[in-house]
Parts: C-alpha cells; structure tokens; sequence
C-alpha cells in the first residue's frame, strides 16, 4: 500500500494550535514516526508536508497536490484538536464511505489507549478531504489543551495506534505482538514533573513509599496525588488538574505564615506536615504543633514558618 502522510501544520503562517502542548510539534512527532512504521512494514509512505507555504491555503494544497501527484492509496493527515481545557478525546474526519471504512479501526486503535471515542465526523468542511481522489481522513489524536489527555498522550502508542489501525499488522520495534496499547511507555514529563513534587512535598502513594519518578502514571502516582487532593481539599479525581498544579505552586512559594494570621493552601500543607487538624486556618492548635516541629528539628520556636522552618519541611 501507499500512504500519503500529512503531518498537520509545521509550514508557517500554516500553525497549529497550542495548549500544554504544540500542536506542531506533535504532530510532526507522530506523523514522523508512522512514516517509519509503515515503511517497516514494507509499505510506501508518502510525506505530503511542504517544505514552505505562502499562506494556509497554499500550505494544504501544497499536500493535496503531493497525494494525488504520487498516487497514494490513501491520504492520513494528522492533527491535534484543542478546544476549551476540558474537552478531551478523539475523533476523525472523513467524507466518503471509503474513508469512514478506514477511519473506524484507527479511532478503535487510538481510544483503546484510554482516549475517549467523539466517533467518525462528516469532514466536508475539510479542503485536504475534498480535494484529494483518494480515501482520506484526517484524525484528531486529542486535546493538546486537556490535561487528561496529555496525561495519557505517548508519541509512539499513538503512531504505533495508527499503524495498527491503517493496516491491520502490528508495527514493529518495542511491541510484543498482541495490542498496540503494549508498547514499552515513554514516560511523560507532566507526569515526571508531578512525581518530582509529590516526593519534594513528602506525600507518598497509600503504602506510605515515595514515588517511582519514572514519568509513566501508575497507581502508586494515582493514589499519591489523591491523597494530595484530600490535604488540599481539593474535590478531583486522581488525575492533576489546574487546581493540583495551582496548590503546589502555592506551597512551592513558601509564605511566611504567623498564627492566627495565615489561611489557604500552604497552611493546609503545614497542617498536614505538622499533623494538626487540616482545615486551612492557623490557629492556636496548629500554632502549637507547629512548636513541636521546630523543637524537634532545631529551629528558632516561635511558631512562624518562615525560611528555617519551610527549609526543614521541602528543602
Ligand atoms: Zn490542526
């Protein structure tokens, strides 16, 4: 088979869009590595990008002319989708009946990675569906601004996804055989970061160990950043959320916090360290514990946390 690969974008003023991530630069990740994996399969691929566009209409004729001028069998482009933080999932576009026929074993592939299925959409509105003569579809992987999403995204289960789904054959290289979703993870650096913080703050996963700072999302980080949200008062589920990061950052400053003046996430922190009651608000009680921790590690008793005392609790 031939395949005309389109790695969405990456020909300014042609630009994708940005979220945690850059559309552009995932895109070119995964197109880059599906042209590899289908050529490794014997297939010929097509690399329909251009090496410069004057304009975005340019810049997709550009890659329909490539397709049909090469007479690919099929045209894949690839794209990321972002919408508002909270949509997630995948979806492709297709036009024909050809096209959706192609299109539903890579959206089965993609989402069996845990993305959510938004199904098969009506891509008439697209000018690379439209003017290409051959089946073509254009999937969007995920939501570069969800960061659900980001959480699960791997570079290379979601080119090796589309491969499976594209050609029915397990792409090689890193992959036992039976499922697509087996590859060896990639860690990801939303996640290795979270690891980083959630050990610097010593909250440990539910059998009380330190987290493994591999970057891959396991139930050891799952249950840590639970337990994270739970100090925080934070009502999410086990998955970080803006409010995760916004509470670590709020630690992470380390204000000087004085008894009965100090309220907020920091002080939830302190509480949680100190082991006095967690309710956001410092006061006597926690004053006092407070005491004890400073006795305890040799710093000035006076009950304020400031730089000694923040030193002693994250380093
Ligand atoms: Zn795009």
């Amino acid at each position: 088979m031939k395949f005309g690969i389109d790695m969405g974008h990456n020909a300014p003023p042609d630009i994708g869009a940005s979220g945690i991530a850059k559309e552009d630069n995932l895109t070119k990740a995964v197109g880059t590595r599906v042209i590899a994996k289908l050529e490794a399969l014997g297939h010929i691929a097509v690399n329909c990008n251009p090496r410069w566009a004057s304009s975005v209409l340019d810049s997709v004729r550009k890659r329909v002319q490539t397709a049909n001028a090469s007479r690919v069998n099929v045209y894949v482009s690839i794209h990321f989708n972002a919408f508002n933080g909270r949509a997630n999932g995948t979806e492709i576009y297709a036009v024909s009946s050809a096209a959706r026929r192609l299109a539903q074993p890579v959206l089965e592939n993609i989402t069996r990675l845990g993305f959510f299925n938004r199904g098969v959409k009506n891509g008439s509105h697209l000018y690379v569906l439209k003017n290409t003569y051959m089946p073509a579809i254009l999937i969007e992987c995920c939501f570069i601004d969800s960061r659900r999403d980001m959480d699960l995204y791997n570079t290379e289960r979601m080119a090796n996804a589309i491969v499976k789904g594209l050609t029915g054959q397990n792409p090689p290289g890193g992959d036992s055989g039976q499922d697509s979703g087996s590859s060896k993870p990639e860690p990801n650096p939303q996640v290795l970061k979270l690891q980083k913080a959630l050990n610097r703050l010593q909250v440990t996963d539910k059998n009380g160990r330190r987290l493994v700072d591999d970057g891959l999302w396991g139930s050891a980080t799952e249950s840590a950043t639970l337990k994270f949200h739970s100090i925080m008062g934070i009502n999410a589920p086990g998955r970080a959320s803006a409010q995760t990061w916004k509470a670590i950052d709020d630690i992470f400053e380390k204000p000087i916090l004085r008894p009965n003046h100090a309220t907020g996430k920091a002080v939830r922190y302190i509480q949680y360290r100190v082991g006095s009651e967690i309710d956001g608000v410092y006061g006597p009680n926690t004053a006092k514990a407070v005491m004890q921790f400073q006795n305890k590690n040799h710093v000035t008793i006076d009950g304020i946390i400031g730089p000694q005392s923040w030193s002693k609790l994250i380093g």
